[in-house]
């Protein structure tokens, strides 16, 4: 398997550190607000690159932080503490507002199928073990203290900018626009590892520590919760792309500083969902949510297959039509599996292994799960017996998450009792689509039979055929296709 690796830009064969366990770690939502549906891309993608390195056979161990403190409102720790900002607007406490949100977090990835990871760590559970790494970082001289707060000094570093998708000049901008220079930081790129400064004194959440009363930097957390469920060392870290700068270089830098040692392995960054009007994002206040998409009627499953239509490393625009778009072809999906015939035969083993071969060369290049969805589609074109399909399309779901077994054969069932309690014809097309004029024709083809008018129905059915539709009798209807 090969992934795209953003701290060496390239493309790498994946080998874990360890054989028999793979370390993953995901950044995790901060709980001030609902996760917007950009946010929940990366989850999406995080949860495929989790399910397909299980599907190919790993052991996953996969821990994610919850920040419920310490995440200013600009990554370089300016402005207000967002949980806070958030509890004012809402004139809750600050762990109101964490349990809330955390609750509504996982009810979104519930939604959207996303498995939650094997641990879930608040950042507010671990100050012990954020204490003892910035103490150690004081003790080797890689951090300060100044004006009430302690800083990492990136300075001591031999390399600091480690992401070199972005040049320098690009990178130093979130630092330096619009806010004031914090004065007490020796250098431009340092970043606070322990904060008491007076001006953050409405902190809701504050411990106590060998520099006094305060409370995390945002960057540590990660840093902390990491090695606490995984150890020294770790295979895949993943995030948005905007966490790249300065959070992810900022762990990279405390936490190699801390070890000693090459911390993290492979670095996945999911890149943005944007609208037109530029990146979606929580600050700008208006914002998609997953409960939005379900008040405007579309299955937030149809969502994920808009993501997994595109690949992680490509931007991907958001519109309502693209979203219809998706809709309409996550339904089709479900009426092709359900126009499908369990038990119409065995697995034909062979079959299978060669549309399986598709799918994990799609994903085996860098998680490309818009080949993958691709390699499902042909599934059902494919020339084999629907009971193989139907094992290929539910082994393909382990990974895709689309629900399309247990959806198709809700359909089915759907369709089977309308039938009978109705004593209805039903035509169902097996690519979705409908065709006023050839349903027509079947229906005069059946009006013909129950007249037992053979001559005409036969007559139809040959018309049919001229006309490039080829049909099938099944139980209460009709099933046609174009040939
Ligand atoms: P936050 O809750 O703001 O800490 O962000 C949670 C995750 O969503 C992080 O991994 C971010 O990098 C990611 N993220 C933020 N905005 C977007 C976006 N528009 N598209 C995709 N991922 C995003
Ligand atoms: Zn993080």
């Amino acid at each position: 398997m090969k992934l795209y690796n953003s701290a060496t830009r390239t493309k790498e064969e994946f080998v874990p550190n360890h054989p028999d366990i793979v370390k993953m770690y995901t950044c995790g939502p901060t709980v001030y607000h609902f996760a917007h549906i950009g946010n929940l891309r990366s989850y999406i993608m995080e949860d495929v690159l989790e399910k397909y390195l299980r599907y190919a056979g790993y052991n996953v161990k996969r821990v994610m932080n919850i920040t419920d403190v310490g995440h200013l409102t600009s990554d370089a720790d300016e402005g207000e503490d967002k949980m806070l900002k958030g509890a004012k607007r809402e004139h809750k406490t600050v762990m109101e507002i964490a349990k809330f949100y955390t609750d509504a977090f996982f009810s979104d990835c519930a939604k959207l199928n996303i498995k939650t990871p094997d641990v879930v760590e608040p950042a507010t559970n671990c100050i012990d073990d954020y204490i003892r790494i910035i103490s150690k970082l004081m003790d080797t001289g890689y951090a300060y203290f100044a004006g009430g707060n302690v800083y990492f000094d990136t300075s001591k570093l031999e390399k600091y900018y480690v992401f070199n998708d972005f040049n320098e000049e690009d990178l130093a901008v979130g630092v330096r626009e619009g806010v004031e220079e914090d004065s007490n930081k020796r250098n431009k790129n340092d970043f606070v590892l322990w904060f008491t400064k007076s001006k953050f004194e409405d902190q809701a959440l504050k411990w106590d520590s060998p520099w006094g009363v305060g409370y995390p930097g945002w960057h540590i957390e990660c840093s902390g919760i990491s090695m606490k469920h995984l150890g020294e060392d770790l295979d895949i870290h993943c995030g948005g792309i905007d966490n790249a700068f300065p959070h992810h270089t900022n762990e990279i830098a405390q936490s190699e500083a801390y070890l000693g040692h090459k911390w993290c392995n492979y670095w996945m960054h999911v890149l943005h969902l944007n609208t037109n009007s530029g990146k979606m994002s929580k600050s700008k206040g208006e914002f998609l949510t997953v409960s939005l998409l379900e008040e405007k009627g579309y299955d937030p499953l149809a969502y994920r297959l808009f993501c997994l239509q595109s690949h992680y490393r490509k931007s991907l625009v958001f519109s309502w039509e693209n979203l219809d778009n998706a809709q309409v072809a996550y339904n089709k999906l479900i009426t092709k599996v359900a126009a499908l015939k369990p038990g119409d035969g065995e697995v034909d083993q062979e079959a299978l292994a060669a549309l399986r071969q598709k799918f994990t060369a799609a994903l085996d290049n860098d998680l490309n799960s818009s080949l993958a969805v691709t390699a499902l589609y042909d599934v059902l074109k494919a020339k084999t017996n629907d009971e193989t399909k139907l094992a290929a399309i539910a082994d393909f779901d382990r990974v895709l998450s689309l629900d399309l077994i247990a959806k198709g054969e809700k359909k089915r069932e759907e369709l089977k009792n309308q039938a009978v309690t109705a004593g209805q014809f039903t035509i169902v097309s097996e690519s979705g689509e409908s065709d006023p004029q050839v349903e027509a024709l079947i229906q005069a083809r059946q009006d013909a039979k129950k007249a037992k008018n053979f001559a005409e129905a036969d007559r139809i059915r040959d018309e049919l055929k001229a006309a490039g539709i080829e049909l099938t009798d099944i139980p209460h209807g009709a099933k046609w296709k174009r040939i």
